[in-house]
């Protein structure tokens, strides 16, 4: 059997004296697929997240990743573990304004202590995937909220991380440039990336996305796969060939 790349057995987590954030909720991501998370605000999609990128730890159940139990991971572990197995874009970017687009690429890179060169060459080929490569030398401050989002994925991807979470990716972006990091997700997903996408955008969810998965008060409620993407199962070789821009 194919290892999955997320693996959550009746996972809890309750801060402090308030309500269960998550209630023994259980979640299996196989290899390849785009899962999107839904719920309204406070339902425990960004626990759930922050469990699953190893930024914090469950009261009970169990958190795996890739084959590495996210849940027993100290401090330095669950670095190592960010670095090597997740790559995640949220809301607001995160980019560092002083660094090139290019620097902000590599830096993950660099920091899993890859060599300068390579690191440089594999940010380089990722700004081609995904469209932004001339602007490589410029900083993200000068770039458009969309621009800055692909940057994002690219410094995502830049380990070639086996999983990439994203938070509410076209959160902070108007329509035309959400239809587009959506159209990103979508082809990266058809080349073979897992996805977990938390989101309150339903048309993000729709296109980019195969599955849905609905959490109410802390409880997975439901998880439906999507029609659309049943059909485009069907033919494989359509969607392989789709350019990545
Ligand atoms: P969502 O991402 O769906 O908006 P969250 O996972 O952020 O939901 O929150 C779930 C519940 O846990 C909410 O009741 C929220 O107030 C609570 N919560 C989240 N983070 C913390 C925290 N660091 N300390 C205390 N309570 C928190």
């Amino acid at each position: 059997m194919i290892m999955p790349v997320i693996e959550l057995r009746e996972v809890s987590r309750r801060y402090d004296d308030g309500p269960p954030a998550l209630r023994e909720a259980s979640l299996t991501v196989r290899p390849g697929e785009a899962v999107a998370i839904l719920g309204p605000s406070g339902s425990g999609k960004s626990t759930l997240l922050n469990l699953i990128a190893g930024l914090d730890r469950p009261d009970a159940g169990t958190v795996t990743v890739d084959g590495v139990r996210v849940d027993l991971l100290g401090e330095a572990g669950a670095a190592l573990y960010r670095r090597s197995k997740v790559g995640m874009i949220f809301q607001f970017f995160h980019l560092l304004d002083d660094l090139t687009v290019t620097d902000n690429v590599a830096l993950p890179a660099r920091l899993a202590g890859t060599a300068g060169g390579k690191a440089d060459r594999r940010a380089a080929e990722l700004l081609e995937l995904l469209g932004i490569d001339r602007h490589a030398r410029t900083y993200p401050n000068r770039l458009s909220g969309g621009e800055r989002q692909r940057v994002a994925v690219a410094r995502a991807l830049v380990n070639r991380p086996p999983l990439l979470l994203a938070d509410e990716p076209t959160g902070a972006l108007d329509t035309a440039a959400g239809q587009d990091v959506s159209d990103m997700l979508t082809d990266l997903n058809a080349e073979g990336q897992t996805i977990v996408v938390v989101t309150h955008d339903l048309a993000l969810a729709r296109s980019c996305t195969e599955r849905t998965v609905r959490i109410a008060d802390g409880r997975i409620t439901g998880d439906v796969r999507s029609q659309a993407v049943a059909s485009q199962a069907v033919a494989p070789q359509a969607v392989a060939s789709q350019d990545v821009r």
